[in-house]
This record gives structure tokens, sequence and C-alpha cells, in this order.
């Protein structure tokens, strides 16, 4: 016998996660629901967030976004890594490059190899031997450019996030989603269930539900405000509290990867779109005044800024439950982390297909909702103690900020990682943990921590064997990366518009 599940779906905000949910929802659920979006053009959208993860790649295809179209629409780019300049020394850089590193060696992953190499006096860096390093560091991209030896680049894109949410409007009107435009004034709930009944609009009309996803940004109006569901704050661990953000021109090169550079009392991120540069600089307040800040960043941009800095205050951390009630939290109303690594639209994708998959029933949602929950919050902290490593790890020596990230206590789950790392080159990951092996491995070597050993499986090859493995692997991508089309080539091409 089915339940009588929830049909009425209405979505309080329409920004990136609004607009990501109504989509998805009506792509996966097709007529089993109505969707109602409630968004007011008097608060508008934080109009921020363009940089991504590959996942993003896994949502393109649920929703049938042909890549070409889509790149033409969100003046799109590729992003093949995150280069970090200045985390660990103020003058040095290393990058986070998605995909796969070397070749495994039996059961050993590849690293375990590259760290006995580096014993033996090997000077390669581990990016050598990341084929979608390479690529970056050459300018150059194609979709088949790996093949035999060569592993496949896996990337992501930078777009416009604005356009982006528009395309998804558009594709999500299309399919039977009713926008109401109008102000929401309060919340009204059953009087014994505490269940969320409907949003009334300022001017009275009522938008009624059976379920609602909150997407309402930092407000949080249902799960935060009406739910009162308590707030967990990060931000002695992620000290971050602020951050100007503003476009300019295109200067340096086109580069197919995102840039996050380190200054005084914080970070600066420039991300490459075809007609412009995203650029912003977090920082903590506590360590540096809003002037101070906002002149950091329009000394450090590539072309002339295309509007006046824009100031964005935020506070780290997260709602406990993210689904409370018949009420779903995603994007900026369940919570915030800065965007080193550009998880939150990609935490707004994980949990709607989550939502999807515990859809809820009639009466008793307890095992879901609490499955739902659990599920979010490990997702949500190991993305946290990924960030808190960039931090931890500095050798920022004497500058203050830098100073008090690296005597900060960090969470137990963080420690433990590092402390399995530095002993035997392990990295332990929990299944639905969304930083890959080599993700870790890129943050711990670039940030300076070494593996004290390697796995037994490399002991027996031949010291000049190794040498020439690692010789062979770190040339054969970076001469494979030379002969790739540029980015700004391979943009043109998809996008039937000129190379600048
Ligand atoms: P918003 O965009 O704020 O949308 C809120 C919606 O709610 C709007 O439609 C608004 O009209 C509506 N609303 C609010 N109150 C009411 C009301 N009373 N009545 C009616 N409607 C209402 N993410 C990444 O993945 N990559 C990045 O590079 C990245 N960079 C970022 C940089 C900064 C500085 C910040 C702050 C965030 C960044 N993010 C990034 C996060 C990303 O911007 C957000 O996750 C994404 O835009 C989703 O925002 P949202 O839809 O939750 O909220």
């Amino acid at each position: 016998m089915s339940e009588e599940r929830p049909q009425r779906i209405v979505i309080a905000g329409g920004g990136t996660a609004g607009w990501m949910a109504a989509a998805l929802l009506l792509k996966v659920l097709g007529r089993a629901v109505t969707v109602t979006l409630v968004e007011s053009e008097t608060i508008g959208a934080v109009g921020v967030g363009e940089a991504t993860i590959p996942q993003i790649l896994h949502l393109n295809r649920i929703l049938e976004l042909d890549e070409a179209q889509f790149l033409r629409a969100t003046n799109g780019s590729i992003k093949l890594g995150i280069e970090f300049v200045g985390w660990h020394q103020p003058d040095d850089a290393y990058m986070h490059a998605f995909g796969v590193a070397g070749r495994a060696v039996g059961i050993a992953p590849f690293r375990h190899a590259y760290a006995r190499g580096k014993a033996l006096g090997h000077r390669a860096d581990f990016g050598a031997f990341s084929f979608n390093e390479a690529a970056a560091r050459a300018l150059r991209y194609h979709p088949q450019a790996g093949g035999g030896a060569i592993p496949h680049l896996v990337q992501a894109y930078h777009f416009d996030a604005s356009l982006y949410a528009k395309m998804l409007r558009q594709q999500s009107e299309a399919g039977g989603a009713v926008r109401v435009e109008g102000l929401i004034d309060s919340v009204d709930r059953d009087g014994s269930s505490g269940d969320v009944t409907a949003l009334v609009l300022q001017g009275g009309e009522r938008v009624d539900g059976d379920f609602f996803i909150d997407c309402t940004g930092f407000r949080s109006l249902l799960l935060g405000d009406a739910l009162q569901t308590p707030f967990t704050d990060w931000s002695h661990w992620l000290k971050c509290d602020r951050a100007w953000a503003a476009p300019c021109a295109k200067g340096g090169p086109f580069r197919p990867y995102t840039q996050s550079i380190a200054h005084k009392a914080g970070w600066q991120w420039r991300i490459p779109l075809q007609h412009r540069t995203g650029n912003g600089h977090v920082f903590c307040s506590e360590f540096m005044g809003d002037d101070e800040a906002r002149d950091v960043l329009l000394a450090n941009l590539e072309g002339k800024p295309e509007a006046d800095p824009r100031l964005i205050k935020f506070t780290t951390g997260r709602r406990e439950d993210a689904w409370s009630h018949n009420v779903v939290a995603l994007g900026l109303a369940a919570g915030f982390m800065e965007p080193l690594e550009s998880t939150s639209i990609h935490l707004i994708q994980s949990g709607m297909e989550r939502l999807l998959k515990l859809f809820p029933g009639g009466e008793d949602n307890t095992r879901r909702r609490d499955k739902y929950n659990e599920l979010t919050r490990i997702e949500w902290e190991r993305i946290r103690d990924f960030l808190i490593g960039h931090y931890k790890f500095n050798k920022r020596e004497g500058e203050p900020f830098w100073d008090a990230c690296r005597a900060m206590d960090i969470p137990a789950t963080l420690a433990e990682k590092v402390e399995l790392f530095e002993e035997s080159g392990t990295i332990h990951r929990d299944d639905d943990e969304l930083f890959t092996e080599e993700g870790w491995q890129q943050l711990f070597l670039g940030q300076g921590i070494e593996p004290k050993s390697w796995h037994a499986t490399v002991d027996p090859i031949q010291e000049s064997e190794l040498m020439k493995l690692l010789d062979i692997i770190s040339s054969a991508f970076a001469a494979r990366a030379q002969k790739l089309p540029t980015h700004e080539e391979f943009i043109a091409s998809i996008t039937q518009k000129e190379p600048a």
C-alpha cells in the first residue's frame, strides 16, 4: 500500500538554491508533485558563487543540460582545479587539481611510490603527476585529452551563477513550476504538529503547501526564524567572516582553474569567465578593517573593476538539523562555509539529491529525517575539516591572523586524518566524504605535511626503476598537455565565439 506523500511542494526563495531545487524536483518527480516558488525581486539573490566542483557535471546530466548550450548561456569556462598561492609560505603555490594522480602500484595508490621516490631523492612536486595540473598550468584543455596511459581530465566549471539560476528557472517554469513574486511576511504553522502550513506574503496572500524547502539565503526564514533550529557556529575554526566581491575586466591569462591567493588576514579568489573575471577578498574582521580589505582586493585585480566592490558579511557554521518538521533548508539557509573549495553549490545539489532519495511520506518521517540529518552533518563536517586544514597548517609566521590559525585546536576528525597520513601515507575517507584521497594528499603536501613512511608494496621496486617510472609519468603528462588546444580555443570552439 503506498503512503500519502506530500504533493504540494513550496520553495521559499529563488536564488541558485531555489531554482536548483525546483529543476531537480520536476526532473525527478515530474507530475507526482506541484512546485510553487516564492521569491522577491526587492530582496534579490546573494549574487556570488561562480566556481564549482566536478559533481556539477552529474547535476547537469540529470537536468539534461547540453554542455555547449550551458557554457554559452552562463559565460562559463573550464575548471581543472584550484591553485593555492601563498597558503603554506608567502612565496609558494600548489594546486588542488581534480582527477587521479600518477599510476597505482598494485593495491597502493600512487602517492606511496611518490613518497618512496621522494625519500630516495626524486625532486618533482606531487603536482607533476597530475595530468589535470599539467593541463591547467599549460592553460590547455580538451575533453578527450586522456587515453592510453594518460588519465582523462576531470573538470568542473566557472560560470555566472545568476545566469545559471536564470537557465534553471526557464527549465523549471517550462516543466510546470509556478513562480510567485512577493515578500514572505510570516509563516503559518499547525497548532498541534508544529508543521509549516503556509507562507503568508505581504498583502495577505497565502501560499499553502505540504512540504517546504527553505532557500531564503542567510535569512533562513523557515528553518531558522520560524522553526528556531539552532545554529552551530564554526567561526573559531574558520575565522573569516566577511568578503568584498567585485568583477573586473579580463586581464591575465584565461586560466582553466580558480586561484586562491592568501593575503595578510584572509585570501582572494580569482574566477575567470568568458567575459570577465570574478574576484573577492575573504577576510577576518578581527584582524583587518573593511577599508583595508577593500584596498587589498582593488590592488590585486588583473583588470579594470566593472562594479563597485560589495561587502558581504557571514557567520561560518550550519543549522544543526537541515530537516526539521516538514521543512528542509538548502543553500545559505542551511549554513555557510567560505568558498575556499567551491563547495556551496555542491552542498545544494547533494542536499537535494539526498532529499529525493529519502523523500518524505505521509505520517511518520522520523527515520528518513534522522538519516537525512545524520548524512548531511557528516558531509558538512568533513568539508569543514578540509577547509580548516588550509589554515591550520600554514607557515606564514609573524602575521597575526595566520599565527592565530596555526595556534588553534582542530577537530578530532581532522587530527586523526593528519596523524594517520604522517605515520603511514594512508588516507582514510568515510564512504560519503566529498574530497578524494588525491585532494587530501594535495592539501597535506601543499601545506608541508609529509608522510614518514609508505606502503610495503612499493618496497620491492628497484630504486632505478622507481626513479624511471616517476620520470616517465611526469614527462608524459607534461608533453601530452602541451599538445592540447588552449582553454581559449576550446571555449571558442564550443561556444562558436572567436577567441579573444
Ligand atoms: P540567495 O542567493 O541569497 O537567495 C535567497 C532567495 O531568497 C532570493 O531569491 C530572495 O529573493 C529570497 N528571499 C529571501 N527573503 C525573502 C522574503 N522575505 N520573501 C521572499 N523571498 C525572499 N558557492 C559556490 O559553490 N562557489 C563559489 O565560488 C561561491 N562563492 C561565494 C562567495 C561568497 C562571498 C558567498 C557569500 C557565497 C559564495 N558561494 C559560492 C555560495 C553561493 O553563493 C550560494 O550557495 C548560492 O548562491 C545559493 O544561495 P541561496 O540561493 O541559498 O541564497
